[in-house]
């Protein structure tokens, strides 16, 4: 698909001679998928956390902070249609899960399907067709999932302020463990 390019010249010049307050310049394509990633992983996460702001990983039923879980995907989020997945019954393509899972075990995905299947018989199957078909999302589309995401993990924040609160690193993991996300911290940027 060919990007459009702003063609404007003059807009560097004109608001140095007019020195107004700098408009806000709307979010691009690529930057609200990345707004819609954010905040729909808060809100998955914080959605799971209990009082204490603690969620069990699915995939290995550690219990973590919040803060210390990841949004995982059993279809790859590359697949659009069940990037932002999300269904009420609680069995979707995105759950909270373990550093450790998500990123050193190829995110776990044969125990990530056998969990969905446990909640719902036939899901993990489902989700892998869902994924397949095409999906692609306008701008308009986008914001309305960055607003109701938003929404939502302010509300559990809201609700849960210990999602906020999360625990030093060292309390919760051992050296080897922190290492290892350490690493993988860096590798993900
Ligand atoms: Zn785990």
């Amino acid at each position: 698909m060919p990007k459009k390019r702003s063609t404007k010249t003059d807009g560097k010049a004109s608001k140095q001679l007019n020195k107004k307050p700098k408009a806000k310049k709307p979010l691009t394509h690529a930057q609200l998928k990345k707004k819609v990633d954010e905040w729909f992983g808060k809100a998955i996460r914080y959605r799971a956390a209990d009082k204490d702001g603690f969620a069990e990983c699915w995939t290995c039923g550690t219990r973590h902070h919040v803060g210390y879980l990841h949004p995982g995907h059993f279809a790859s989020r590359r697949h659009m249609a069940t990037r932002w997945d999300d269904r009420e019954d609680g069995a979707s393509n995105v759950m909270p899960q373990c550093i450790a899972c998500n990123l050193y075990d190829q995110g776990r995905q044969w125990y990530f399907g056998r969990r969905l299947d446990e909640v719902v018989s036939g899901r993990a199957e489902e989700i892998m067709r869902a994924a397949q078909r095409p999906r692609s999302y306008g701008v308009a589309e986008l914001r309305q999932l960055v607003d109701r995401y938003k929404i939502e993990a302010n509300a559990q924040l809201a609700a849960k302020p210990a999602i906020a609160n999360r625990p030093a690193k060292g309390e919760a993991y051992s050296r080897t463990q922190r290492r290892k996300e350490e690493a993988a911290a860096e590798g993900e940027l």
